[in-house]
C-alpha cells in the first residue's frame, strides 16, 4: 500500500476528536510530500537537525511536532517554528523553551512526558514529579510556554492488558489535572502497535510512523 492509501485507511478508523501525527523520522521528503498531498498536516520528528532540514523545504502550513528527547542546547533551532513539543520532562528544559520562545516572540505549546512503562530506558516524569513541577514557583513564572497536556509511551510488550492499564492510569491522571487546568486538551499516546488500546483508554493524539510510512529501514540514532 502507498503512503496515501495507508493514511486514508487510518483516518477512516479514527474518531473525529483524535489528531493523527504522522511520524516521519528517517523518511525522505518525498514520502512526507505524498502524505501532505493526501491532506496530512501534522508531522512528528525525533531529531532536531532532520526536523530543521525538512521544515526548510516543505510547505509552510505543516504543523511540526517534536516528539523525541529534546536537549536544552538544541531548543533554539526549532523554537522559531515548532508547533508542539511532546517530550518535555524537566523544569530546566521548560525554562529553556520559555527563553527561546521569548526570543522568537512566541508562546510555544508543550506536553509533559510521563513515564508509565516498565522499561527503564524510557524518559519521563512520574505522576508525583509532574505535580511537583506544575506547582513550583519557577514554573508559574514561565509566560512563553503553554502546557496543553501529557505525552507517554506504554511498555513495549505483547501484553495488551498491561498496555491498557498503563494508558488508563495515564488518562485518569490527565483528567485529574485537566479538571483544574482549562488549557489542557491533549493526551498524546498510541503508536502503530498500540493505538487501538490508546484510543479506548482516552488518547486524543496518536503518533503513528510505520503504519503510514512503512518500516524504518535504517537504525535510529539518538
Ligand atoms: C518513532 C516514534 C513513534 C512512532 O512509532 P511507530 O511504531 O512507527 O508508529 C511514536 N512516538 C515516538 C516518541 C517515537 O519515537
Amino acid at each position: 500500500m502507498s503512503v496515501r492509501e495507508n493514511l486514508l485507511a487510518f483516518k477512516k478508523e479514527l474518531p473525529a476528536y483524535v489528531t493523527l501525527v504522522a511520524v516521519s523520522k528517517t523518511k525522505p521528503v518525498a514520502s512526507l510530500l505524498e502524505a501532505y498531498e493526501a491532506g496530512q498536516r501534522d508531522f512528528g520528528e525525533n531529531y532536531v537537525q532532520e526536523l530543521v532540514e525538512k521544515q526548510e523545504v516543505l510547505p509552510k502550513d505543516i504543523r511540526w511536532h517534536y516528539i523525541g528527547h529534546l536537549q536544552s542546547n538544541k531548543v533554539k533551532y526549532i523554537a522559531p517554528f515548532v508547533y508542539l513539543i511532546h517530550g518535555v520532562d524537566s523544569l530546566k528544559l521548560l525554562e529553556e523553551i520559555n527563553k527561546q520562545a521569548l526570543k522568537n516572540n512566541r508562546v510555544i505549546s508543550c506536553l509533559l512526558q510521563i513515564f508509565i512503562a516498565e522499561e527503564e530506558t524510557k524518559f519521563g516524569l512520574s505522576f508525583e514529579e509532574c505535580e511537583t513541577l506544575l506547582k513550583s514557583e519557577q514554573f508559574l513564572q514561565l509566560k512563553n510556554v503553554k502546557l496543553l497536556g501529557l505525552m507517554a509511551m506504554a511498555s513495549n510488550t505483547e501484553n495488551e492488558e498491561q498496555v491498557n492499564n498503563e494508558f488508563k492510569n495515564l488518562n485518569s491522571f490527565y483528567l485529574k489535572l485537566k479538571s483544574e487546568r482549562p488549557d489542557f486538551s491533549v493526551l498524546s499516546c498510541g503508536m502503530s502497535n498500540d493505538y487501538k488500546i490508546a484510543i479506548d483508554a482516552g488518547s486524543t493524539m496518536l503518533r503513528i510512523g510505520s503504519s503510514i510510512f512503512g518500516e524504518r529501514n535504517y537504525p535510529q540514532q539518538s
